[in-house]
C-alpha cells in the first residue's frame, strides 16, 4: 500500500477554497498500483458473502467494477440525478450547505442479495449512507461498505451504523 499511499496527491483548494481534494488518478494510471487496490480489497473481503458491488458516480465506478469483476459479481451504478434512463429510486441527503440526490435503477438489485458499497474515498460518510439507504429500500442487505481512502478526523465510519467499514488508507 506504500506505493498506492505515494500516488495519492493532495489538491488544494479544489474543487472550492478550502478544500483538500485527495487525487486518485496516479493510482489509476499506476497498472501495479491499481491492481493492489483490487488485491487489498479482495483479502479484505475474504469469508464475506457479496452477491453485488454498488459503486457510487463517480470514481467508485472505477474501483467498483474492477472489484466485481474480481469477485465475480455484478455491478450496480449509483448516480447523480438524471442520469439513469430506466425507472429510479431517488434519495435527498443534506450536504453542508443544501442538498443532493442520488439515484438507483428501481429493478437494480433482489432483495436478500448482499452488497458491497464502493466509493474513492470516505468523509462526513453522507454520500454512502444515502446509498446503503437506496440499497436497503430495495430490501437488499448492506453487507460491508468500502473505501480506497478515508478521512478518519471526519467521522463518516460512526454515521453509517456498520462493523464492516473497510479502508485501505486513513488520513
Ligand atoms: P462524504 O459524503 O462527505 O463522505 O463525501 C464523500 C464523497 O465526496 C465521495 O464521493 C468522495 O469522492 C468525495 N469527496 C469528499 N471529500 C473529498 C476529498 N477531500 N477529496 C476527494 N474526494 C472527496
Amino acid at each position: 500500500m506504500d506505493h498506492v499511499i505515494s500516488l495519492i496527491r493532495d489538491i488544494p483548494d479544489f474543487p472550492k477554497p478550502g478544500i483538500v481534494f485527495k487525487d486518485i488518478t496516479p493510482v489509476l494510471g499506476d497498472a501495479n498500483a491499481f491492481a493492489s487496490v483490487i488485491d487489498a480489497f479482495q483479502s479484505k473481503l475474504e469469508g464475506d458473502a457479496v452477491h453485488r458491488v454498488v459503486g457510487i458516480e463517480a470514481r467508485g465506478f472505477i474501483f467498483g467494477a474492477a472489484l466485481a469483476q474480481r469477485l465475480g459479481v455484478g455491478f450496480v451504478p449509483v448516480r447523480k440525478p438524471g442520469k439513469l434512463p430506466s425507472n429510479i429510486d431517488r434519495i435527498t441527503y443534506d450536504l453542508e450547505y443544501g442538498t443532493d440526490a442520488l439515484e438507483m435503477h428501481k429493478d437494480a438489485l433482489n432483495s436478500s442479495e448482499r452488497v458491497l458499497i464502493v466509493d474513492d474515498l470516505l468523509a462526513t460518510g453522507g454520500t454512502a449512507e444515502a446509498t446503503a439507504s437506496l440499497v436497503r429500500k430495495q430490501g437488499a442487505e448492506v453487507a460491508a461498505f468500502g473505501f480506497v481512502l478515508e478521512l478518519g478526523f471526519l467521522r463518516g465510519r460512526a454515521r453509517l451504523n456498520s462493523d464492516r467499514v473497510i479502508s485501505l488508507v486513513t488520513f
